[in-house]
């Protein structure tokens, strides 16, 4: 492993911070923490996110990866990494366009035609199109090939009936992308077809969910009667499952990359020094002094795993397993440390005032957001089954289901 930028990485390194510094402000590492979900997105905040991003578009930093036809610059892999590393650093708008960027463009750039291509790619890289991504639905998550959505051919259009849930965004986003069914006859895998869907179509409803934290990141979206044309079907009819897979694989690699920075490990040690226990800081304490070491371990160790992705992908090599283990073992612990950062806080962590909690209130809102990211792009549960078949080569799931029509495997009532 070398975890050196090479010459050429630390010319592009200096490149992109020239630009960021002419253009925002370093981030304060005691101002409150961003919402980490995005889960509250008012209009203010969204075209504060539209601006900074047609900013980037405008001078060539937005979706650096992307080829240059759709606005990129055809960057490497590891300079998308420095990229994304120098622009953590300052004080920007939320990124309201992770899943249009990091799921639903990839996905297009695979599979769309160049038509297609052409009419989306560019007006969602520079920020004027905002994307969603609707695949779960009330009986189908961890098992999405089990979904219901009906999809049924009409002349030039498909009619498209049922209902998504946990579509983030959807309340703020021109476009989707969804599967549905169009042949309950064929194994629940098979009969699948993906699109792109206009969220405004006519007959598409859209319920913001309100969450524990009194965000609203997520919706249900309920569709009735709503027509796609077939123009806007990505791969061929029956080609869904095939399609999804690139989307999911693009979600699992994004959420892995969120949680590569420490799990906030450098703020627990701020507010440890902050908070007094009898009299003296809290950092002081035995006890705590003895949690903190083993969060700090585990953090490098999160830290390192992600450098060895780094040093892979610098040496232009494909990252082994270890983007599903980071999920798993990041989340986990970036969720401990927000429950620790809270208990800490004695009383004060029961409250979600921003004016009267220390570090204002950044942990009871992490405390409350984090559990969604054990769950996003891949449970715990099912992280364990992919890491045990495909890294530890342990025998699989029964999976009785696969090979049988899907309109003959027994389910729970339709969706109302
Ligand atoms: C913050 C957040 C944002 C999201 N955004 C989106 C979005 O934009 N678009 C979208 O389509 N979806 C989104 N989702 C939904 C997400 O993809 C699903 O929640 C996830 O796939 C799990 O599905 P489920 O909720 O139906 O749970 P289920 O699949 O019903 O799982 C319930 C429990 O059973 C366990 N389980 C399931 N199958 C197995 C198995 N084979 N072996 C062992 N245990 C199993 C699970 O681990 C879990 O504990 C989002 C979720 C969250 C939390």
């Amino acid at each position: 492993m070398d975890f050196n930028d090479t010459p050429e990485e630390a010319a592009f390194r200096a490149e992109a911070r020239a630009w960021l510094e002419a253009n925002a402000a370093y981030k304060n590492p005691d101002a409150p923490g961003q919402d980490p979900l995005g889960e509250r997105i008012d209009d203010a905040t969204l075209r504060a996110a539209q601006a900074w991003q047609k900013k980037k578009a405008d001078a060539g930093w937005a979706c650096i990866r992307w080829p240059a036809e759709y606005g990129g610059r055809g960057a490497t892999a590891i300079q998308g990494v420095i990229w994304g590393q120098e622009e953590a650093k300052f004080e920007t708008p939320p990124n309201i366009f992770s899943i249009g960027h990091g799921m639903c463009g990839p996905t297009i750039m695979a599979h769309g035609t160049p038509e297609q291509k052409q009419k989306w790619l560019p007006r969602m890289l520079s920020g004027e199109d905002i994307w969603c991504q609707l695949f779960s639905e009330p009986s189908a998550g961890s098992d999405l090939a089990g979904l219901r959505m009906t999809a049924v051919r009409d002349g030039d259009d498909w009619v498209v009936n049922g209902q998504k849930i946990w579509t983030t965004g959807a309340q703020f986003c021109d476009w989707g992308i969804i599967v549905a069914r169009h042949d309950p006859s064929a194994p629940k895998h098979a009969g699948l077809t993906f699109f792109v869907v206009d969220m405004r179509a006519p007959g598409t409803e859209i319920r913001p969910i309100t969450q524990i934290n009194g965000g609203q990141g997520f919706n249900e979206v309920f569709y009735t009667d709503v027509r796609i044309p077939d123009s806007y079907r990505l791969g061929e009819v029956g080609d869904g499952w095939r399609v999804a897979i690139t989307t999911l694989m693009n979600e699992r690699a994004s959420i892995g990359g969120m949680t590569g920075g420490g799990g906030g490990i450098g703020d627990l040690l701020r507010l440890a020094s902050d908070l007094e226990i009898e009299g003296a800081p809290a950092i002081e304490d035995r006890a705590v002094r003895e949690k903190l070491a083993g969060f700090y371990v585990r953090s490098k160790g999160v830290e390192l795993t992600g450098r060895r992705t780094l040093s892979a992908l610098s040496q232009g090599k494909m990252p082994g397993p270890e983007a599903s283990l980071m999920k798993l073992v990041a989340t986990r612990l970036i969720q401990e440390i927000a429950e620790y950062a809270v208990e800490i806080q004695g009383a004060a962590g029961a409250t979600t005032d921003a004016e009267s909690t220390p570090q204002a209130g950044r942990w009871q809102e992490r405390y409350l957001a984090i559990p969604g990211l054990r769950i996003a792009g891949g449970t715990d549960e099912v992280l364990r089954n992919i890491i045990a078949e495909r890294v530890l080569r342990l025998p699989p799931e029964m999976r009785m289901d696969k090979d049988v029509a899907y309109k003959e495997v027994p389910t729970g009532p339709p969706n109302t």
